[in-house]
Parts: C-alpha cells; structure tokens; sequence
C-alpha cells in the first residue's frame, strides 16, 4: 500500500485550504484494508467543504468500516488549484484518510446529489488513472459505482459509471461489498463476472447490461440483454430508520464547511406530493425515527462533536408527528448550557407555530427560510404545495413576534402554467411578509431566493419543457424591478445554469458524449458560477448532433419512452401522469398520511408502510383542494410504539 502524504505534503503551502486534503476529523478513520476486504473509496464530486456534510457518505462510511469484510476511506473533489499541483507532479487522486491513491481501491463509490457535477465525477475517475469509459476498464481497475438522487436518471453517466445504487444505501451496501469482495478473493478475474453479479443485486443497475435503441431522436427501449438481469430496476428502501441510528459518529470538519452542525434525520421520505419535487416523490413512504432515538442522537452526538448547534434534518422536519415533544425535550436539555442552536431546515409555513418558533429561540435563533415555491394560490394547487398565504403570514409572524427579524423565502419560477401574475406574486407576498415584521421591529427585512425550476425525473413534472433561459431571464428580471427599492432583498439563480442542469437531468445516453466534452473542454465545478459556462454545453450538444431544446424545453408525451423508465421509484407511471393532468387542472392532492392512499405504488408495490409516531394530522397537515383522489382504501401507517395508540 502506498501512503502519498510525504510527496503530497510539499503541494499544500501551495494551495488555497490545504485542510482540505489532510483527513484526521474526529471521527475518521484509517483502515489498513486486508487482501480478502473490499476497499472502497467514497467520493464526493465536489469540494471538501460541500462533500463532508453529506450524511448518505458519512453513513456508507461507518457502516461499510463495521463489517470485517469491508474498508471505507473518503476522497472529495480536489479543488482547481490541488489539481494543477497534482497534475504537474504526477500524483493521483487519493484518500484523505490513509492518502493511499484511488487505484489502489476496489470500489470508486460517489455520491451524485446535483446534476452539475457530473464532469466533476470524470474528473476525479481521471484523477484515480482510470479510464473514464466503462468499456476501457479491465480486471485491474476499481469498479466505479454511483449512489444519491441523481442516480434515478443514471443513463446520463451510463457510458461512465459500471453499477448504479438506486435507493436507500444502508442495506444494499452490504450486498455489493460481498460481491466485490468475492471478485477479490478469487484475484479479479473477470471484470465482466462482477458486473453480471452486481447486476442481480436488487437495486442496482449495470447499464453495460442492457442495450438501448433510438427510433431516430426518440428513445425506442431500454432492454436487458440476458435472462437474470431485470427489466426494470426497482429502488431498495429501509423500512425502518430505527434500525439505522447513523452516522453515530459525525465527522467534525479541520474547516468550515456548509451545514457545519450537528445533523440528525429525523425522518425520511414525504407525502405532502409537491409535484415539482424528486426527492419527496422517490423517497416515499414516510418513516419517522423514534422520538428517544432522535433526543439520544442529538444529546450524545453534541457532547462527541462539541458542535454548538444541531440540525433537525428532513424534507419538511416541522411535519415530524413528535416535533413539539422533540424539540421541547433538546430545549430543556440545553438550556443554560451556554447555547447551543437548534434549527429546523426544510420548514412547512403550514406546520410551523409560534410553539416552535418559542422554543427555537429559547436557546439561539439560526436564519428561518420558508419555502412557499409559488407566488399566488393558483399556482401553487398546480404545483401541490398547498399553503395559503395566511399560513405563511402565519408562520411569519410567529417568527418576528418571537424576535427574528430577517427570513428567507424561497421560490421557484418557470413552473407549469406559471404567468406574469403569478411571477408578480411573490414580490406581493415578500413585501407584505416584511410588513408584517415591521410590526414587531423597524429592521424587519426578507431575503427572496429564486431558483429556476428544472422538472424532475419521477415527478409528475416529467413530461413539462422547461422554461428557456430568456423567459427565465425575464422573470427574474420582472421580480428585480417589482421589489426595487423594497426591504425585501431578491437573490436569484443563474438561469444558464438552470438550462445546463436541465440537459443533464433528462437526458439519455448520449447527453454522456456531451458531459465528457464539456469536461475535456476544463469544465470542471460546474456548480461554481466561476467555472460555468453554458458556451461549453451548447458547442458540446452542437459536436454531437444534438438540440438542447429538444432535451430542455419540448413538453414530453405520454406513450413516450423516458430514459429513466427501467428505473423505478415504485410511483406507477399513469399515477404520475394523473397527477400531471391534476396540475394543469389546477387541483390539489392532499398529503396521502392524514387521508385515504392514492395508490401511487410506492407502499402497495414494496409491501411499505409509513412509520409514523402520531397518526393525527399537524395544523395544515390535511388541507387540500379539489377532486378526491382516494382509492377509498386504508392509509399503511405503522405507529411508532411509544405513540401507539391504545
Ligand atoms: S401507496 Fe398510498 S399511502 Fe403509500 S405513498 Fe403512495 S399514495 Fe401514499
């Protein structure tokens, strides 16, 4: 095994961070890998200060250094400047743990939670020495897997990646470790026998077995080529969080870095059925932790990482049926303590009360943002995120009376049916939130974030052409002139950005040729504004043959073939394409735990059920407009057994 650290050493003086590339975080380790274990190499495409918050890596991390047939070290994107010093000196991409170079790893496992970095993956698979194409890769190279949200439309990278995880990581993991650690006992012999095994693995795609045929510029299928490989690849879901009460271990970043606190899941999944939002629609059912683990979670991991705040992490934490107990119960703990902060990111306006907002600031305020998404009524039964605007006036004033006096509002535009009314609504509703704070204190401001809206895989948004730049460009611009001279202050994304992540997000197979240019043309971090230039996606799409706006801005069809088909979040196709017609008719779907299954698939088809702590629905939990979509048969719901019911 080679250590790297005495010839990687020199290179730091020379960089911008160099904590970036040392490891030793409490919490880390250094595995010494023996020749009958799998060693994996968990990569984050992106920097350091992105890449070691990331909950789903510091989970496979401990989990896979648990098992004895198993190591985990991690690895992140190095930064433009370690790659130049890498590049001259000959050195590879490495562990931060051990500095051991990534070839030397059995598994290049990364994480893909935004499209963006797709070229960074490239990057670092170039890094390691290790050919960038699946097909150029033999026995002796690490095999390249993929893992995270992105990874329900894998067919982007599938000339890049050899084995895609769909799903929840912490079981399937396991799987694959026993399959790679059986191809390196038996010496690595055929590269082919371990995708074929991984292949059979429930939850994972090998898109080298399966082959793709184009009806012109149309997708015609996606089929298995041999008889135990399945047609469709359905996504693997841990029944119950309580089974998974990680990262036990947080890892404390040398520097700072985004989220820098104590983060504890406190639930996975959500039915509230926001019709723009993947991660909701693909990560049903809802399970929610048990209460005594999550205050056992947050009280030990506090006094292990001596983090001054903790997180209450979820896609809508306010809507954990325990909340209030919850919350209560780390306020009375902490109180005195010397402050420690609590935040609740991912806010409902509908479930947020004063109750909470009162205990949050009984230990330290952190920034509130709520997300409305959408600017007036209308538009948001089209897009499902059923608030009303006195909840979010509500939830507003609750905050300002209990002594915030800046929020956060986040939108989104470019939404189906979205029209210059509705754009306009959002300035209307910023300055009335400010209004509001302006009774309880004269500095009373609101912070307007604007994101343009790229429709999603497995969503009902599927099938919508997403807004161009120019249109995007004239709304954004539109909101500029409405709030000028407001105290409300507008922060938007840019819209080329938004187009280059719409070419990724649906694209199908060749959209792969046109990442690989845009990496060998220095595209790198393309998240990064500095480093974005759409220039280098539009010349890439034209050298392929390409139309960015047939990949982007063409509505979609329903007999038509997606690329992600053979992929499946268990959300039956004419569920979506019901919902979608739902939208354009302006009709809200209620949050499917407080009534009556929809029969999306999710529970249904995965004998699921939600894990829930209390089955009464929270204020604003059960609102809702429109037609009744209710198959009329019971809601699965598993009650927690501290909450049980008598
Ligand atoms: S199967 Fe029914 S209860 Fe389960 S997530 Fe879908 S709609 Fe909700």
């Amino acid at each position: 095994m080679s250590d790297l650290w005495p010839r990687l050493e020199p290179l730091l003086a020379r960089v911008e961070k160099p904590a970036r590339y040392i490891g030793m975080e409490r919490g880390a380790v250094r595995p010494q890998p023996g020749p009958g274990q799998a060693a994996f190499l968990l990569i984050y495409p992106d920097t350091y200060e992105i890449g070691l918050p990331n909950q789903g890596l510091q989970i496979l991390y401990e989990i896979l250094n648990e098992r004895a047939d198993a190591t985990a070290e991690r690895a992140y994107a190095p930064w433009t400047d370690m790659e130049g010093e890498l590049r001259r000196s000959g050195l590879p991409l490495f562990s931060v743990d051990t500095h051991r170079p990534a070839s030397e790893f059995d598994v290049l496992a990364f994480n893909l939670s935004a499209e963006l970095v797709y070229t960074n993956l490239l990057n670092c698979v170039d890094l390691a020495g290790v050919p960038i194409r699946n097909e150029d890769r033999g026995p002796q190279h690490p095999v390249v897997i993929a893992g995270g949200h992105c990874t329900y439309n894998p067919e982007p990278l599938a000339g890049y990646v050899d084995a895609f995880v769909i799903g929840d990581g912490e079981e399937v993991i396991s799987e694959v470790a026993v399959v790679v650690g059986a191809w390196k006992r038996g010496g690595r012999a055929s590269r082919e026998a371990v995708l074929r095994d991984l292949a059979t693995i429930p939850g994972v795609y090998v898109p080298a077995m399966y082959d793709v045929e184009y009806d012109g510029q149309a997708l015609r299928s996606v089929t298995p080529r041999f008889a135990d490989v399945p047609a469709t690849v359905d996504k693997r879901t841990v029944a119950d969080l309580a089974d998974w009460p990680y990262p036990k271990n947080q890892l404390v970043p040398l520097v700072e870095v985004v989220h820098d606190r104590l983060n504890v899941e406190i639930f996975r999944g959500c039915t509230r059925g926001c019709r723009f939002c993947q991660a909701g629609m693909i990560t049903r059912p809802v399970r929610e932790r048990p209460e005594e683990q999550v205050r056992t979670m947050v009280s030990e991991g506090l006094k292990r990482t001596g983090y001054d705040e903790v997180a209450l992490t979820s896609l809508s934490s306010a809507d954990f049926s325990g909340i209030d107990g919850v919350v209560a119960s780390i306020v009375n703990e902490q109180e005195g303590t010397g402050g420690v902060s609590l935040s609740l990111p991912s806010l409902r306006v509908d479930a947020f009360t004063v109750g909470i907002a009162s205990q949050i600031q009984k230990v330290r305020r952190t920034g509130l943002t709520f997300a409305p998404e959408a600017g007036s009524w209308r538009l948001r039964q089209v897009i499902n995120k059923l608030i009303l605007e006195d909840d979010l006036y509500g939830a507003v004033d609750s905050a300002y009376s209990q002594g915030w006096r800046r929020v956060k509002l986040y939108f989104l535009t470019g939404l189906p049916t979205e029209m210059d009314e509705d754009t306009l609504g959002i300035a209307e509703l910023a300055k009335n939130v400010v209004e509001i704070g302006r009774k309880y204190t004269k500095q009373a401001s609101a912070t307007v974030s604007v994101g343009g809206f790229v429709p999603k895989p497995h969503t009902p948004f599927q099938w919508f052409g997403q807004n161009g730049t120019e249109e995007l460009r004239r709304k954004i611009h539109l909101l500029r002139s409405e709030l000028r001279g407001s105290k409300a202050q507008i922060k938007w994304h840019e819209p080329a950005a938004t187009f280059a992540e719409g070419i990724a997000s649906r694209g199908d197979r060749r959209i792969g040729r046109v990442i690989e240019r845009v990496w060998r043309e220095g595209g790198t971090f393309q998240e990064w504004s500095e480093h974005f230039a759409l220039d280098r996606w539009i010349d890439a799409m034209a050298a392929e043959g390409l139309d960015p706006d047939w990949y982007v801005t063409r509505h979609r069809t329903f007999d038509e073939v997606l690329p992600w088909d053979h992929v499946t979040a268990g959300l039956h196709k004419d569920f979506l394409w019901q919902d979608w017609q739902a939208a354009l008719a302006e009709h809200g779907l209620p949050d499917c735990r407080w009534t009556p299954c929809y029969d999306c698939g999710v529970c249904t088809d995965y004998a699921l059920e939600h894990v829930v702590a209390s089955p009464v629905a929270p204020a604003g939990g059960s609102q809702g407009t429109g037609q009744d979509w209710s198959s009329g048969g019971a809601v699965p719901v598993r009650l927690l057994p501290s909450r049980a019911a008598p």
